[in-house]
């Protein structure tokens, strides 16, 4: 092997991955067991979680109890900024603890499993959309601070690097520390979150972007990003999520 920077430059992120893999060996991100890195998920932990699968909400990805619906609840009633969204799993118990563990609990190697089974049943789609870079919802600096990471965005991060997409973490900054939603209505919620993103230039001009978050509830969250995004003169916002609720 010739060694020229790029070649030093290989060698040390292997090794800096095999580091990572023994401070963080990879788990089973359903039941937090450490598993083989080829498996990433239990065999008996597959069939305890559910897929967002079809027939989906055209709009939000959300799974549809009545195939001969095109949308949602919400959706069916409200416009969103955001062009469409999809989400790996459906947001009930296994999946919501795994969820709370990578959120809350210092469980980021999780991210690289969500993002493999998000790049598997999504990659098409992202491709398709001519996404051009992945933006992940920011958290305010202080809840940053206090958690030590913004779960969204190691997750995004990680579909970036499967994707070779550009990822910009900084582009899309919380200016307001929300309280959380799950206790207001809908406009209390919107009032909430108006003006708690703000956007920096839009430097590198894109037109199609991917932003990412955790859990899809009302889609409140993603559609405040999304339209500050817009309004930045980014044409075409698509939405991705680990989980997503089931419509009611
Ligand atoms: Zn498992
Ligand atoms: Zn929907």
């Amino acid at each position: 092997m010739r060694i020229n920077i790029r070649n030093c430059l290989q060698i040390v992120r292997k090794a800096d991955e095999k580091l990572l893999d023994f401070l963080y060996p990879p788990r089973c991100p359903i039941c937090d067991k450490v598993v083989l890195p080829e498996d990433k998920i239990c065999p008996e932990c597959r069939k305890k979680i559910h897929e967002a699968a079809d027939p989906v909400c055209m709009k939000c990805g959300k799974p549809l109890s009545n195939e001969r619906k095109e949308y949602c609840f919400n959706c069916g009633k409200r416009n969103y900024n955001f062009t469409q969204g999809r989400a790996l799993w459906i947001y009930e118990k296994e999946v919501k603890m795994s969820v709370y563990r990578f959120k809350y609990q210092d469980r980021r190697e999780y991210a690289k499993v969500y993002a493999s089974e998000i790049v598997k049943k999504y990659g098409g789609w992202i491709r398709d959309k001519k996404i051009q870079a992945v933006i992940p919802i920011p958290l305010h600096r202080n809840r940053k601070r206090k958690r030590g990471y913004n779960q969204a965005e190691i997750l995004a991060e990680e579909i970036g690097r499967m994707l070779d997409l550009p990822v910009y973490p900084k582009l899309l900054i919380r200016v307001r520390d929300t309280r959380p939603q799950k206790m207001l209505n809908d406009a209390e919620r919107k009032n909430n979150l108006k003006k708690a993103f703000k956007m920096e230039e839009n430097i590198v001009q894109l037109n199609r972007v991917l932003l990412v978050d955790d859990i899809y509830t009302t889609g409140s969250t993603l559609d405040a990003a999304a339209s500050v995004l817009k309004d930045a003169g980014i044409l075409h916002v698509y939405t991705c999520c680990i989980s997503i609720g089931k419509d009611d």
